[in-house]
């Protein structure tokens, strides 16, 4: 059974609306039910659970804060709640959300044609069908506005060839989005490929450490035609892809935020059940020290992604404030669940214990949506005026 939630130490669940704490429980009593029986399992066996996507969507979460098109229009708040709330059972669960909505369905969205959003959104949100979002290539990949698939003008459409990497959901996508260079006017645009398309192929990334249930890919793209009307007319350039990472980066600093709360309340009552030297774990002085440090962190974590949220509902966020959340979050996440680790002895090695899968969890998304050393440059770009991407000539 998975642990009370015991980290919400500063009562930050009233800065929530009622409704906002209502979808807080219905997600968290969900994923508690369906999530937290199997995750370990799946997670070893390095396989995603598709059983449960139906459940993940009559959450109504999938789509966040896009209104309209059968989208649940939440406030960008609410989204990230559910997305801690996800992320306090299972980090992997919360990826697969992640990559299809506040990637693929968000970049539709923001940079869709009307009748793209009709056709795409609405079975997207219900999780009938599952989107992937494809920037990264093998050799491009916190350099992303060098990448090198093109997409080459041909009659009625586009010729995309090239390849992508570390692509979540990529392998059973029903939706994948690309970017690729326009061969005419050397920008970056966008598409909507479909699967099982002829010249695509996507291949299971193996042996990762972390995130074991997400299904990334290398795809490959070889002469795949995209129609006309399967290109996204927002994307122009790379700055398109900016508009949605920095909503984007917003969500994902608060899958951090929930793995911590998560490792908070697994070493809390461990701490309280074990005993060693006559006494339960949590009467040694070190150990307290350790949990209060971990819960400060998690208030902190909790604050700022709170106030990003405001940020961003106000119109007032910037991208540096975005990355700043997501960098320094994730850091402080991984202080956190090193803690937790430490404090479960060598049963924190153990994936059935929840933290050492945490743990390793944590690894890709301190590398995902721009490493914690890109979201700080972007950060310091904003605060200096001063660029520092490139290495001096
Ligand atoms: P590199 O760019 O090679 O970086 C290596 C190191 O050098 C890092 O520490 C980095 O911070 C540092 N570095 C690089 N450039 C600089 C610089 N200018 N200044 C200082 N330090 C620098 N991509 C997608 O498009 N879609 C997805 O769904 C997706 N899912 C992912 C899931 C997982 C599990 C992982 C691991 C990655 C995923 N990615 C995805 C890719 C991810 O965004 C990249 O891994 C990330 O941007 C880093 O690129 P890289 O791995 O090529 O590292």
């Amino acid at each position: 059974i998975f642990p009370p939630c015991t980290s919400d130490y500063y009562q930050s669940n009233d800065l929530l609306t009622p409704e906002e704490q209502a979808l807080r429980m219905r997600v968290r009593q969900s994923v508690e039910k369906e999530v937290a029986p199997i995750m370990a399992e799946y997670w070893e066996k390095a396989a995603f659970p598709f059983h449960i996507i139906p459940k993940l969507g009559a959450l109504r979460i999938a789509g966040g804060t896009i209104k309209g098109y059968g989208c649940p229009g939440l406030s960008i708040t609410a989204s990230a709640i559910a997305t801690a709330e996800v992320a306090r059972v299972d980090a992997s669960c919360s990826t697969f959300i992640l990559v299809h909505s506040s990637l693929a369905m968000l970049t539709i969205a923001l940079c869709g044609s009307e009748a793209q959003k009709q056709k795409y959104l609405p079975s997207l949100a219900e999780l009938k069908t599952v989107a992937c979002w494809g920037l990264t290539e093998p050799d491009y990949g916190s350099d992303a506005s060098a990448l090198k698939t093109t997409a080459t003008k041909v009659e009625g459409g586009w010729m995309l060839d090239g390849q992508k990497r570390w692509i979540g959901n990529a392998t059973f996508a029903d939706v994948l989005i690309i970017f690729a260079r326009n061969t005419t006017t050397n920008q970056i645009n966008g598409y909507i490929v479909n699967k099982n398309v002829p010249g695509l192929k996507a291949t299971k990334i193996e042996n990762k450490i972390g995130l074991r249930m997400v299904q990334n890919g290398d795809i490959l793209l070889k002469q795949v035609f995209v129609p006309d009307e399967d290109r996204l007319p927002g994307v122009t350039s790379f700055q398109d892809t900016n508009k949605v990472l920095a909503v984007s980066r917003v969500m994902v600093s608060w899958q951090p935020i929930g793995i911590s709360m998560g490792v908070y309340d697994m070493c809390h009552r461990y701490l309280k059940e074990r005993k060693q030297f006559g006494a339960p774990l949590a009467a040694f002085q070190i150990n307290q020290e350790k949990l209060v440090h971990m819960l400060g962190n998690v208030q902190a974590m909790i604050l700022i992604g709170w106030r990003l949220c405001k940020l961003y509902e106000t119109g007032k966020m910037t991208p540096g404030q975005a990355s700043m959340g997501k960098s320094w979050i994730t850091v402080k996440a991984r202080e956190t669940v090193a803690l937790g680790r430490e404090l479960l002895g060598g049963n924190g090695i153990l994936s059935d214990f929840l933290v050492a899968k945490a743990f390793c969890d944590l690894e890709p998304i301190y590398t995902y949506e721009g490493t914690y050393d890109i979201n700080s440059l972007v950060t310091g770009r904003e605060i200096t005026g001063f660029a520092s991407f490139k290495p001096a000539a």
